[in-house]
């Protein structure tokens, strides 16, 4: 047995329920002061006084720190290959992103470096990037396929989702994604490949546990939406869906509807939207990142969401073109300063709500019983949003690994 102990914490966060946090949940996140966690073969066996230890155990010094869970990164478009930085520098001189997608950039363009690229290449680029956002405290992150555009290449980018997570310490989440209408299809038709071919091949492969599609003017309608949901019912695959985005399509009422694990991104969210999301148990998974990025003055209605009692989450949307961020503290900070989430909301929507939207119940709390999966701050909660360009991460444990500085 492996015992490990992390001792004498100054803060410790922990949350008053199993499953997400919402509404007036909030209110009852606890913080333990000079406490201690004694984890054995990677899960929490107890919190509070710290057992001495017996010379065997593993020891990290907490003193003047506070933990939180591990970050929980529930969007993300890994694994890719290559940057995008030429079409920022467009969108930068006033190119719409819109635009980039339709002459063959965007999605397109990151579809064509992959299929260039070995499968070595895409997985050396990918856990350089995975290692990263393990420094930056992420300890379970989601991955995407959708750079694919045929069936074989969205196996291929499925397959080696599941290879990167051979090679990485945290554990993943893997899901298919209806990304773009590949050249020379209809909408629809991809649509029908996808439900008849790929998703029942993927399923078969056991490679995923999701399906998403990409609601927006420039790829999939509603119509399109209901087609794949049918088709991840019947194969039992959690659905998910990229929503409002870039304009109000009807998407966030949609997904509330159809009983959607959730709906990412939100911008152009309508009232009859946010109603919707706070009386049902869809996820609204914010990404502001991606806003960031691509400099939307048209921000999510954030502080309705939450204070409608919404189930909100966090992630990176971790990708090439519309947000080249894996950073989820960065998330954090700009979570509370672009969209008004209080630090405490944006840490519970990155850890125990974001679990929530992969539907892994072990995580995302520190609690007795759940994965050992801890990040050691050297400041209080707040400073996440406070002081952004300083690295507040000092010591991550995933499971049965442990880095410290
Ligand atoms: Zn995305």
């Amino acid at each position: 047995m492996s015992r490990l102990i992390v001792r004498n914490a100054a803060r410790i966060v922990t949350y008053p329920t199993e499953g997400p946090i919402r509404g007036p949940g909030f209110d009852d996140v606890t913080i333990l002061e000079n406490a201690s966690i004694v984890c054995e073969d990677g899960i929490i066996v107890s919190i509070g006084g710290a057992d001495e230890p017996d010379g065997t155990d593993d020891v990290i010094d907490a003193t003047g720190c506070t933990v939180i869970p591990g970050f929980v990164d529930c969007h993300t478009h890994l694994p890719f290959f290559g940057w995008r930085a030429e079409e920022d520098a467009a969108r930068l001189s006033g190119v719409r992103y819109q635009d980039i997608h339709g002459t063959q950039g965007g999605i397109f363009r990151s579809a064509a470096l992959l299929a260039a690229a070995t499968d070595e290449d895409v997985l050396r680029f990918s856990v350089e990037l995975a290692t990263s956002m393990l420094r930056k405290g992420t300890t379970t992150l989601e991955l995407k396929s959708g750079y694919g555009l045929t069936i074989e290449a969205e196996l291929r980018q499925l397959r080696l989702a599941r290879r990167l997570a051979l090679s990485i310490p945290q554990d993943v989440s893997v899901t298919c994604l209806v990304h773009a209408v590949p050249g020379g299809k209809t909408a629809g038709e991809w649509v029908a490949e996808v439900c008849d071919v790929l998703l029942p091949k993927a399923v078969e492969e056991s490679l995923i546990d999701a399906v998403d599609i990409y609601v927006e003017t420039i790829a999939f309608d509603l119509e399109h939406a209901a087609r794949i949901a049918h088709a991840a019912e019947a194969l039992g695959l959690r659905k998910r869906v990229h929503a409002d985005q870039l304009a109000d399509n009807q998407t966030g009422s949609f997904a509330a509807r159809w009983g959607f694990t959730s709906a990412d991104h939100l911008n152009h969210l309508s009232a009859d939207g946010i109603a919707d999301l706070c009386e049902s148990d869809t996820a609204a998974v914010l990404l502001p990142g991606a806003t960031f990025t691509l400099r939307q003055s048209k921000k999510p209605p954030a502080r309705s969401l939450i204070d409608g009692g919404a189930l909100v989450a966090l992630g990176t949307d971790l990708n090439p073109g519309t947000s080249p961020i894996h950073s989820m503290p960065f998330v954090i900070t700009l979570a509370c300063r672009l969209y008004g989430l209080r630090p405490i909301e944006a840490l519970v929507a990155a850890t125990a709500n974001a679990s929530h939207v992969l539907g892994l119940t072990d995580r995302g709390r520190i609690a007795v019983g759940a994965r050992a999966d801890l990040v050691l701050l050297d400041v209080p909660v707040d400073h996440l949003a406070y002081r952004p360009d300083e690295d507040p991460v000092v010591g991550v444990v995933c499971g049965l690994e442990a880095a410290r500085r």
